[in-house]
């Protein structure tokens, strides 16, 4: 969920009790702790502005002038960045100040240096961060661009990257793989000049406009910087979102910028299916060329076709699974996040879509979404799915090796493919060494 919107269905929670119990899942044995912090592993969908270190978010703010709601990382937790939300609004609150903490070139370049080593510190070798330039540039002659902000976030994790990988033994044969990085940008579906000076500047330029116009404005604006740092200045952009509010903000309003994107070979993926139904996803497999999904939650949600009921939406829903499994496009599945902001899941994974994506042999990753604002990593995140669903041990690697397989990784074909055999080479070495075991699925399992 990314970033504050204005419009966002405001419905609380079923159930709005102040502390919902935290599900519990029979453990599954195959994998211990030690094993998945281990392996190497990718997180494909995840907002830097949702993932700000709260430490940093209160110095950032106390240098910068900015008022919070607490002055402590408890404070803030207990007011903003909550382990359970009561409404999607209530998870959205948290944006608005860390995107307002991340409006100069350091604090950019901070919050995405840590933001590296807190994915590199866990595992996570190969991480495609998404965040909105827009929201943290100014438009105005001589303030800060889009390229500023995205040299400032490349410059961080860059500055991240090389050190980690100074580390003894990495990049080694037989050792853990080097530890990579790219950056997605994201468009939103709708905004408004309050969201950022950029856009304050963009909506006052443009009034003559239609607003559904002016959104798919903002994006070409986006992509033409995002291709000209990639080409001109090296920043490893490697593909374009959208994000924000899905309802009543349809993808084909920006279909000139994917096509665009498309034309120059920049990667597509669009958050779709989270909050609005499977019409969305075809919208943008079809009209914007997505090769990934962020979420995809009501994929199988037949009910929320707008233009159809019954029998044929059923069809529809069906024909759309077929189509996105034969053709491999990868959905972003965001365990967690999905619990705080989906009520009908009844805060348990047992009643996520997952199950079904599994069993329908779809491309899908396990990502985290916002490490900060739905306090989770991407092992604990890992934990929870193995358990959830009784995971195999083959169910977990392709997963896992599926990461890296259908990331969009910033250099030649033929790096990713030798980046990826070190992976596979590394993660089987680690299922001998950690006595991965072979068990067959316990009868609890569900898969
Ligand atoms: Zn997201």
């Amino acid at each position: 969920m990314e970033p504050p919107q204005l419009s966002v269905d405001s419905t609380p929670f079923e159930d709005t009790s102040a502390e919902p119990p935290t599900p519990t899942y029979t453990p599954n044995r195959r994998f211990s702790d030690a094993f998945l912090a281990a392996i190497p592993k990718t997180d494909l969908h995840v907002h830097l502005d949702g993932s700000v270190r709260l430490e940093t978010l209160i110095e950032l703010a106390a240098e910068q002038g900015i008022e919070l709601p607490a002055t402590t990382v408890e404070g803030l937790k207990e007011k903003v960045f909550k382990a359970h939300y009561a409404s999607l609004v209530e998870y959205l609150q948290g944006f608005q100040y860390t995107t307002a903490v991340m409006q100069t070139e350091a604090a950019l370049e901070r919050v995405a240096y840590e933001f590296a080593v807190d994915n590199f510190s866990e595992g996570v070798h190969y991480f495609e961060v998404r965040f909105a330039p827009q929201l943290h540039a100014s438009a105005a002659s001589g303030g800060r661009d889009m390229l500023t902000v995205l040299k400032a976030v490349a410059a961080g994790c860059t500055r991240a990257r090389d050190e980690w990988n100074a580390h003894a033994g990495i990049g080694e044969a037989g050792g853990p793989p080097p530890f990579e990085f790219a950056i997605i940008v994201c468009a939103l579906r709708m905004f408004q000049g309050v969201f950022s000076p950029y856009y304050r500047e963009f909506c006052e330029m443009h009034k003559h406009e239609s607003d559904h116009r002016v959104y798919g404005l903002a994006s070409m604006s986006l992509i033409t910087a995002a291709v000209a740092a990639r080409r001109e200045h090296g920043v490893p952009v490697v593909a374009i979102d959208i994000a924000g509010a899905e309802a009543g903000f349809p993808a084909r309003d920006h279909k000139e910028a994917y096509d665009w994107a498309h034309k120059h070979f920049l990667n597509k993926t669009v958050h779709a299916g989270e909050a609005f139904g499977p019409e969305s996803i075809f919208q943008a497999i079809t009209d914007l060329h997505a090769e990934r999904i962020g979420h995809g939650f009501h994929l199988y949600s037949a009910d929320m076709c707008d233009s159809m009921q019954g029998d044929e939406a059923a069809e529809f829903c069906t024909n759309l699974v077929e189509f996105i499994a034969s053709r491999r496009i990868t959905l972003e599945v965001c365990p967690t996040s999905n619990l705080q902001t989906m009520p009908e899941l009844k805060k348990s994974l047992l009643n996520h879509p997952l199950k079904r994506m599994m069993e329908d042999r779809l491309s899908l990753t396990v990502n985290t979404d916002n490490r900060t604002v739905s306090n989770c990593t991407l092992t604990g995140e890992l934990r929870q799915t193995v358990d959830a669903f009784d995971m195999s041990e083959k169910q977990l690697k392709d997963c896992i090796i599926g990461g890296f397989k259908r990331s969009f990784f910033p250099r030649p074909y033929k790096e990713k493919r030798a980046y990826v055999r070190r992976v596979i080479d590394y993660y089987e070495r680690l299922e001998q060494e950690m006595n991965v075991d072979r068990a067959p699925p316990s009868p609890v399992g569900i898969i």
